[in-house]
């Protein structure tokens, strides 16, 4: 595969150590404030949207690995229904203040369900990275370029809104992260299974790859594998 080709494709560069971090003192400063509204134990069994609408506000640095940098302000919002999930999904936008990043919460769960899911602390720490990861992903593709806002915000058009250059580019981002899990695996799958399967089998161990490629046109496809190509060739997987 030819170089030029593959720069094409690169991922948005995302700190992710500072996602990952985020994502923690996000979770930690949620916890404290249902732990605080649990003092008054009639709350428990309250569901959280009748306990109050929004919940954490916070704002926050995100930067990108250039060093482009934004205040970005950062909500809690809470949804109505019940969702299988606590935090049930997230978006980025702009207020006059600036962007804003909401995170969804399910209104549903009762304050004690919450305070619970929350104990099981690395589940909910990766469902917030995972959501912050790809809304900050959005979010320096529209600073770098404004015309690259997504245009399907609804996901009730499933292909629209899958094959949205935006959200190829966000879920590219998600993919290449969770193969980038595996990286010390990835030469040898390669040098075993050979390229086509050995690239079959690399994709294969990103869940958001097995969920969304059946839904991306050949060519969204293609563009997430040279990504994947051009992050194992920064790792050295493609050396041997
Ligand atoms: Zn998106």
């Amino acid at each position: 595969m030819a170089v030029l080709t593959i720069r094409l494709a690169r991922v948005i560069p995302v700190d992710k150590t500072v996602v990952r971090q985020l994502a923690k003192s996000l979770n930690d400063d949620l916890l404290r404030e249902f732990k605080l509204a649990s003092r008054q134990t009639k709350n428990l069994a309250k569901s959280l949207r009748d306990i109050r609408s929004v919940w954490l506000q916070d704002e926050t640095e995100v930067t990108d690995v250039r060093g482009l940098e934004k205040a970005v302000k950062i909500v809690f919002r809470v949804l109505p229904g019940r969702d299988s999930t606590l935090m049930t999904s997230a978006a980025v936008g702009t207020t006059s203040h600036g962007p804003v990043l909401v995170v969804d919460l399910s209104g549903g769960w009762t304050l004690e369900e919450a305070l619970d899911a929350m104990s099981f602390r690395h589940g909910v720490d990766a469902r917030l990275y995972d959501l912050l990861l790809h809304e900050i992903t959005h979010l320096i593709d529209v600073l770098r370029k404004p015309e690259y806002a997504s245009q399907h915000g609804d996901v009730s058009d499933e292909k629209a809104y899958y094959n949205d250059p935006a959200e190829v580019r966000a879920y590219m981002q998600t993919v290449v992260d969770e193969i980038s899990y595996h990286k010390d695996r990835l030469a040898k799958l390669l040098k075993v299974f050979g390229p086509q399967k050995g690239m079959q089998m690399i994709l294969n161990l990103s869940k958001t790859w097995v969920q969304i490629s059946p839904i991306w046109t050949p060519s969204n496809k293609k563009k997430v594998i040279k990504s994947v190509y051009q992050f194992m060739g920064s790792t050295g997987a493609l050396d041997g």
